[in-house]
């Protein structure tokens, strides 16, 4: 693989490499764009089936980290990290504090936190060497479980997309079938039930299932059947790229709204594809921000409130990206994209102006 193509590319900054062979430890750290501040993304540990596979996902991941911390109004840039390895097997303390001395020797440049294959208790590790690392437990001053907040975010944003759709200003009445019930789905049918709504669920976990029925009325529904559903809002919550060319033709809602990452199979076309339906899609990087605005408030002093009330914030810059979108005939994930450019490049021209004192940003 062409490295410096690949960079050119994506418009990555920095790509460095580690290798401690005591350890195991064999990583990747991607910088994508730091315009707004340092870069911030979680450390996937992912056995990869090759170098070049480990690359192409830090690359492609560091930069959706730009544009989710740039549209969420954050000063924060894109960066991640990959450790390749068995998360099952291969994670060790010597492995997490290997990697957290190689994140202190870019000196904040980057700033870890947990992602798919590593959890809060390997942050605990990174955190002996370095304090540039979020994800920290409750009792250590940390934000802990990020689900809260994104499942929160997802309620907000949802609303924005109905009042946007459907003109409505609560999900009362209105019918929504979950895809996934985990961290985030399960906390997020606790939101939509007490807002009224009336709720179908599906998941591969027949507890998960049994749950939702019992605690808030829900109807199950198959795996497959969730996408051909009569019902207004399809929120996804568990598996990417579940927006395709077989599951578009099936779909009967009106708006999408939900967690999961990388919804769309292929951006530009499944983007478009939903638009000329008249589905009106919650871009999810937007809607599922909370997770990252929750982090994010660990480096000025973790505060839950403060937290919660900027993930309240997921209902305007959704609003924006729906105006956007309708003003330029354009799909609202790629409306998204350009607002998120355009705020990276209006604060990159502001920081031309000249000050003496050298303040650094608040996040
Ligand atoms: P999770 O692993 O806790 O939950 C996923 C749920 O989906 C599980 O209950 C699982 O059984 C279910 N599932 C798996 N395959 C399924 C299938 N084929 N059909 C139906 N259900 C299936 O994950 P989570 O933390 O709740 O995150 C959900 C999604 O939101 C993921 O895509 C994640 O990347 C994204 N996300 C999560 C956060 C967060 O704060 N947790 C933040 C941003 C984005």
């Amino acid at each position: 693989m062409d490295i410096f193509e690949n960079m050119v590319q994506r418009g990555h900054e920095q790509v460095t490499f580690f290798s401690d062979p005591q350890s195991g430890l064999r990583g990747i750290v991607a910088i994508h764009n730091t315009t707004l501040g340092p870069a911030l993304g979680g450390c996937r540990m992912w056995n990869y089936a090759n170098e070049a596979e480990a690359l192409t996902d830090v690359l492609r991941l560091s930069k959706g980290m730009t544009y989710k911390a740039a549209i969420s109004g954050l000063n924060l840039g894109g960066g991640k990290a990959v450790i390749i390895g068995d998360a099952k097997t291969e994670k060790s303390e010597t492995l997490f504090r290997s990697f957290g001395r190689f994140v202190e020797g870019l000196g904040g440049r980057y700033i870890t936190a947990e992602d798919v294959g590593t959890s809060v208790k390997d942050m605990e590790w990174v955190r002996t060497e370095t304090n540039h690392v979020t994800g920290i437990s409750r009792a250590l001053g940390g934000s802990g479980d990020p689900s809260v907040v994104t499942a929160y975010g997802v309620f907000v944003g949802m609303k924005a997309a109905v009042k946007a759709k459907l003109n409505r200003n609560s999900l009362d009445g209105l019918k929504i079938g979950v895809q996934g019930l985990g961290h985030v789905g399960m906390i997020l049918v606790d939101y939509l039930a007490k807002d009224g709504a009336e709720l179908f669920v599906t998941d591969i976990d027949q507890n998960s299932i049994d749950k939702a029925v019992k605690d808030y009325g829900a109807t199950a529904v198959a795996l497959d059947d969730i996408y051909s559903l009569d019902v207004d809002i399809f929120a996804p919550c568990a598996l990417g790229a579940i927006l395709n060319d077989d599951t578009i033709p099936q779909l009967k809602c009106s708006v999408i709204a939900g967690a999961s990452n990388n919804q769309l199979a292929k951006s530009h076309e499944h983007g478009k594809a939903l638009m000329s339906r008249g589905i009106l899609v919650a871009p999810d990087y937007v809607i599922n921000a909370g997770g990252l605005i929750n982090v994010s408030n660990e480096l000025e002093g973790y505060n839950r409130e403060r937290a919660f009330n900027q993930a309240e914030g997921i209902y305007d810059t959704l609003m924006a990206i729906f105006k956007r979108s309708e003003e330029a005939d354009i799909p609202t994930n790629i409306a998204s994209d350009y607002l998120a450019e355009e705020r990276i490049r209006k604060l990159g021209e502001l920081k031309s102006i000249y000050t003496s004192s050298g303040k650094k940003n608040r996040i």
